[in-house]
């Protein structure tokens, strides 16, 4: 039916009675919403044959006045639309007969019923659909399951020889400490706890959450999203659900629908942009002479950069293929307009082959905004490799477990042990330049000069720097903004995700 439906709506679309027999609503509607979807125009009818009704069930006065108020029901939400319920009153082959000749008619759609006289009805709608050369098109909608349907098992002989193979089959290397499971069973269960913490879910604000917790302050639901383990529509209706019965729950951008809202937005974009995941050909995203510097580059994906919070995050990348959206926004800019000035492409790579949810849509549009290529306009701030992290993490905690060779630095030197005595470091057990490397740029320097090359870059292609720019510029930032002064919390400012220059 599916593919008859499509071939046809290739050829032209429809002209299309839905004919309302139950299912006189307008949500969840399969039948309906087929019909829209396959037609050029929709006569939505009725067919009032009492002769028919009558002989086939009982019908008291009670059931009468309710059928009638839910057709006016019905007229009246389908004027609100703009179109209107179309009562016919007559037996329904003469009728159909009629109407499909003067509204020159190729297609019926109708609910598929399970009743015996309901389903002789569909019949001989099939005959004079054949006779008069239009389509039938019946959907379940009455029901939760098509009750004709019987789905059997294949065979179990098939199980063994088609099995899943192991990771050694593949000449995989053996499963690493990542904390995360594959799998629906995990994911469904992961959503569950959340979803547990109504009050979590009503006031999650994503700027609020923590780049360097021990553990996911978001949902970590990713890398579930990403292999299509859990459903984004089951999560964004469950959340609605939740937002309905909170008394206040924030909103997006920033709220978790407003999470699945930017990755619709990137998949929406990424559908309309010819060359989205490279710089080059890709008409949204700045040109930048980027530096071509494989032995900085390495330094950077192996964890060797000599910033602690840089290192830790790429180290958590590599072992576990998960890190929290700011810790992503601090290595990204470090990799590009920060300090390095490689291309984000190369980040992206990276990205793409350690993150369990590496996302064709979602990883490019953020490389691009991280490195102010695209959608990011503010790109005189520049995350500091050094303060970002210690705003929400003072004693390192974050980096210690990453990057054990630090761990016994005094707190006051986590971030930045090259800056702890010759003598402070023998204590700490790592003599920085020896056991743990200096950092690989003067970050000071480094952003100064890119914020010059990234300014004239901006002033030469004007128009695609105009092009993703909004009002707002940074929604989530915005966002913030109004609530706290709506709020007059200043001590919030500290957790915001805010970029130091
Ligand atoms: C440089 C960079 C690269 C990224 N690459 C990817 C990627 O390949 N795959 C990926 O899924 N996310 C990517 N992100 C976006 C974001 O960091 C992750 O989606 C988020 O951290 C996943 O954690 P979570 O499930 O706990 O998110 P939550 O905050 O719990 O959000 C719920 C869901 O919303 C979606 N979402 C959240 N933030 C974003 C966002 N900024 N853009 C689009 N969708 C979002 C995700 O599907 C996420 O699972 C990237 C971000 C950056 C800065």
């Amino acid at each position: 039916m599916k593919q008859f439906k499509g071939l046809r709506a290739a050829r032209m679309p429809h002209r299309t009675i839905h004919l309302f027999r139950k299912g006189l609503r307008l949500h969840d509607h399969p039948a309906l919403l087929a019909a829209l979807e396959s037609s050029e125009v929709v006569y939505p009818v009725y067919i009032l044959d009492r002769k028919f009704m009558t002989s086939v069930m009982h019908i008291g006065a009670l059931r009468w006045h309710f059928l009638l108020q839910s057709l006016e029901d019905l007229q009246k939400n389908l004027c609100r639309l703009g179109s209107h319920l179309l009562v016919i009153q007559g037996e329904y082959e003469p009728v159909l007969r009629d109407h499909v000749q003067k509204w020159n008619i190729t297609q019926v759609t109708l609910d598929a019923e399970m009743e015996p006289f309901y389903k002789e009805m569909e019949a001989n709608i099939r005959c004079l659909g054949e006779e008069l050369g239009f389509e039938v098109l019946s959907v379940v909608g009455h029901s939760l399951y098509d009750t004709k349907r019987r789905c059997r098992p294949p065979d179990l002989d098939l199980a063994e020889c088609y099995r899943v193979p192991l990771p050694a089959d593949l000449k995989i290397p053996p499963e690493s400490i990542s904390p995360w499971r594959g799998g629906e069973t995990e994911g469904l269960q992961r959503l569950e706890q959340h979803l547990a913490d109504q009050g979590w879910v009503a006031s999650f604000t994503k700027p609020r959450t923590i780049p360097n917790s021990l553990l996911p302050s978001t949902t970590g639901l990713s890398p579930y999203f990403s292999m299509g383990c859990v459903s984004v529509r089951t999560f964004f209706y469950r959340l609605s659900n939740i937002y309905a019965q909170a008394k206040h729950h924030s909103l997006p951008p920033v709220s978790l629908q407003g999470q699945l809202l930017w990755r619709e937005f990137f998949y929406t974009v990424a559908s309309a942009t010819p060359n989205f995941t490279k710089m080059a050909g890709n008409p949204i995203c700045l040109q930048i002479s980027w530096y071509e510097d494989a032995e900085r580059l390495h330094k950077w994906k192996t964890a060797q950069t000599g910033f602690p919070w840089i290192d830790a995050i790429m180290t958590q990348l590599r072992q576990e293929g998960w890190i929290h959206h700011l810790a992503r926004h601090a290595a990204a800019c470090f990799l590009t307009r920060g300090d390095l000035w490689i291309s984000w492409e190369e980040g992206m790579k990276v990205f793409e082959e350690l993150l369990l949810d590496a996302d064709y849509s979602i990883n490019a549009g953020n490389w691009m905004w991280l490195s102010a290529s695209a959608f990011f306009h503010q790109y005189t701030r520049i995350f500091c490799p050094v303060r970002f992290g210690k705003r929400t993490d003072p004693e390192g905690q974050y980096i210690r477990k990453y990057l054990p060779v630090l761990k016994n630095f005094p707190s006051k030197y986590i971030y930045e042990p090259w800056t702890a005595s010759e003598e402070e470091q023998k204590q700490a057990g790592c003599i920085i330049g020896k056991d743990y490397p200096f950092p690989m740029v003067d970050h000071k320097e480094a952003s100064n000069h890119n914020l010059q090359l990234m300014k004239h870059v901006r002033e030469e292609q004007y128009r695609t720097a105009q092009l993703t720019r909004d009002d707002t510029d940074d929604p989530m930032e915005m966002k913030l903004k109004r609530d706290h002064s709506e709020e007059n919390v200043t001590k919030a400012k500290t957790a915001r995700m805010t970029e130091q220059t």
